[in-house]
């Protein structure tokens, strides 16, 4: 079996070494099986996607001693392709309008709370268009029970995890992707969302193995649902644990976890890393 592996950054900071540790984890699995590795920048959204951090991205890989297949693939540059896909599930009723804004979504909840799974319907056609001609944002959600139905059920949905989940799932897992609820696919500052893109990459790259932290387990659901109701392959997933610090947290960009670029600078060298990693 051919074998195709990526590392999917977003370049809205600079990589620290829980970056590194899961890049050259894919890395190293792509050069085992004698497969693909893909460098993959997953900059939708503009708001916080800077050039700057793409090119460290690029510097630091290369310093970690990686190489990919070129040309890279940028989804910014690809929107169409999303904005393509949206409108398929709209064509099926799987889609609809939501004008809901951050703050309402918000109301009574309280700050230490957990934002609660939204699931909504569209709006009568005659309010929808009203809002629409007053130029109101909104969100393209897909339909939870569309969704559902479309599939009929969800019992059929599962995905192979050669890792494992935060509670140590493995094997054939059962997608949960009710959890999330009416999820986001697309919005008016971010021209899609996370889970679509990395779908549709996915699959238009060959990737067979999605080799990622396992922050991202709880996305597979998701992803699992969205390539079921778009027809698209799924890929084996292994999710790894996360590189944690001295003071046993992980390392995180908003911690201004120590950068790759700030070791580099201070004299660390990829071979102490990868020691350091154990890799
Ligand atoms: N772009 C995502 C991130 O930087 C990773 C997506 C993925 O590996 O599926 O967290």
């Amino acid at each position: 079996m051919s074998f195709a592996t990526r590392f999917a950054p977003s370049p809205t900071g600079y990589l620290h070494r829980g970056h590194a540790f899961s890049a050259l984890t894919a890395f190293r699995a792509a050069q085992e099986a004698g497969g693909r590795f893909v460098l993959r920048i997953e900059d939708i959204d503009a708001t916080r996607s800077r050039p700057e951090y793409e090119a460290a991205i690029l510097e630091d890989l290369t310093w970690l001693g990686l190489d990919w297949e070129r040309p890279v693939r940028r989804q910014s540059q690809h929107l169409t392709d999303y904005h393509a896909a949206i409108e398929t599930l709209r064509e099926r009723g799987l889609v609809y309008r939501c004008f809901k804004t951050r703050k309402e979504l918000d109301i009574g909840r309280a700050p230490h709370e957990p934002a609660v799974a939204y699931r909504g319907a569209p709006l009568p056609k005659s309010e929808e268009a009203e809002r629409l001609a007053r130029g109101e944002a909104f969100a393209w959600r897909l339909s939870f029970d569309a969704a559902e139905k479309a599939l009929c059920g969800f019992s059929d949905l599962s995905f192979v995890e050669q890792g494992a989940g935060p509670d140590g799932e493995t094997g054939e897992v059962q997608a949960r992707p009710e959890t999330a609820g009416d999820i986001v696919l697309a919005r008016k500052d971010v021209g899609v969302a996370y889970h679509l893109a990395v779908v549709l990459d996915d699959a238009l790259q060959g990737i067979t193995h999605v080799i990622r932290g396992v922050d991202l387990f709880e996305a597979a659901h998701i992803q699992r649902l969205l390539q079921a109701l778009l027809h698209l392959p799924t890929p084996v997933y292994r999710h790894h644990r996360l590189l944690v610090g001295p003071d046993g947290r992980r390392y995180a960009k908003r911690d201004k976890a120590q950068t790759l670029q700030e070791l580099r600078a201070a004299g660390v060298t990829p071979q102490a890393l990868r020691a350091e990693m154990g890799l």
